[in-house]
C-alpha cells in the first residue's frame, strides 16, 4: 500500500517538476504544488506566484490550499482526506498553512537544505516538523524525485530568475 502511494507521489512530483520551467518563463515558480483527493483525482494545481502577485505569501502550497478551500467551500479540508504534493519541502510559512488547513498527507521533492544551497531562498527554521505533523495526524514523505527537482532549481538560478526574499542586513 505504502509503495503504491509513493509510486503515485513520484509520478505526480516529477510531473510537477517538469512543468517548473513553463511557469518560470511567465514570472512564476520555481515551486509547484498540487492537491489530490483520496481517489487520486486532481483537485487543484498551483505554482508560486509571489512575483506576479506582489505578495510574499503566494507560495505554491498556500495558493493550493486557498484554491482547495474555495473548491470545497470550507476552511477545514480534513473530511476530504486530501494529499498535498509539492516539488520541494514546504517552508516555515507553508508548514503553518498546511497545519491549519486539514490536509492529511504531504509529499515533497527537494529538501530545504538543498533548496537553500542551490538557490539562496530562505526556507526558515523548522525543528522536528515531521514529528510535529505526525502528532497532529498528518503523514509526511520527503525526498521524492530529488534529482529532477534539483535540476529545475539550478536552471531557475542559471536563467537569472529572482530569488525573492526581504532585504536584510544579515547573510541569511
Ligand atoms: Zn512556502
Amino acid at each position: 500500500m505504502e509503495n503504491t502511494k509513493l509510486d503515485f507521489a513520484h509520478k505526480v512530483i516529477s510531473g510537477l517538476q517538469k512543468e517548473i520551467e513553463t511557469y518560470t518563463k511567465n514570472g512564476a515558480g520555481p515551486f509547484v504544488a498540487a492537491i489530490y483527493d483520496e481517489d487520486n483525482n486532481l483537485i487543484v494545481k498551483t505554482c508560486n506566484s509571489v512575483l506576479n502577485d506582489k505578495c510574499s505569501h503566494s507560495h505554491a502550497e498556500m495558493n493550493a490550499i486557498k484554491e482547495a478551500e474555495k473548491h470545497y467551500n470550507t476552511y477545514d479540508l480534513s473530511p476530504y482526506n486530501l494529499s498535498l504534493y509539492v516539488t520541494a519541502e514546504p517552508c516555515i510559512m507553508c508548514l503553518g498553512g498546511i497545519m491549519w488547513s486539514g490536509i492529511k498527507n504531504v509529499y515533497y521533492g527537494v529538501p530545504s537544505d538543498k533548496v537553500e544551497e542551490i538557490t539562496g531562498f530562505d526556507e526558515g527554521f523548522k525543528p522536528n516538523w515531521h514529528d510535529e505533523f505526525k502528532k497532529r495526524g498528518i503523514t509526511v514523505y520527503g525526498n521524492i524525485a530529488t534529482e529532477e527537482g534539483e535540476q529545475a532549481l539550478r536552471d531557475y538560478v542559471l536563467n537569472g530568475n529572482t530569488v525573492y526574499k526581504p532585504t536584510r542586513d544579515t547573510n541569511i
